[in-house]
């Protein structure tokens, strides 16, 4: 059975940190704010996955009020996620997704970050499609006041 899960996730730039964006560190004069690295990539990437088996979303799972996560690295939150999906009897089948930030450029980081992100959730690279856009300067992406992404996985489920 051939499931789908749809995941959203949203940050804020603040002064300090680092950029980290499907597990790859981006130069840039601010990073995302977050309890982990604030990943926004791989916190929605997660979340489609956790969709996909209705399994809820990674609030749930790991929960910013534990100290376990804390500074993490969210390709491991994705890669936990992945075995909750495959624990459930379900291979992954591919994700795709679409960063909206107006800076930095993603363009330059996509094949690095496709290769990470896959091996985090245990797929080829080509079944990883990150995709990226501006919001011509709308709203509050549009004044780089963080980075949001959606994202869809499909798994399929052996009955
Ligand atoms: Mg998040």
């Amino acid at each position: 059975m051939i499931r789908t899960g749809i995941g959203f996730d949203a940050h804020r730039f603040a002064e300090g940190r680092r950029l980290v964006l499907g597990g790859v560190e981006i130069q840039h004069p601010r990073g995302l704010l977050g309890h982990s690295d604030a990943d926004v990539l791989s916190h929605a990437l997660a979340d489609a996955l956790l969709g996909a088996m209705a399994l809820g979303d990674i609030g749930h799972h790991f929960p910013d009020t534990d100290a376990r996560w804390k500074d993490a690295d969210s390709l491991v939150i994705l890669a936990q996620s992945a075995e909750l999906v495959r624990a459930r009897g379900a291979c992954i089948h591919n994700v795709d997704a679409t960063v909206m930030a107006e800076r930095p450029r993603i363009a330059p980081h996509l094949a690095l970050m496709r290769e990470r992100l896959a091996r985090a959730i245990g797929i080829e690279p080509d079944a990883v499609s990150i995709k990226a856009t501006t919001l011509e300067k709308m709203g509050s992406i549009g004044r780089e006041e963080g980075i949001a992404v959606m994202a869809v996985a499909t798994v399929n489920q052996e009955s």
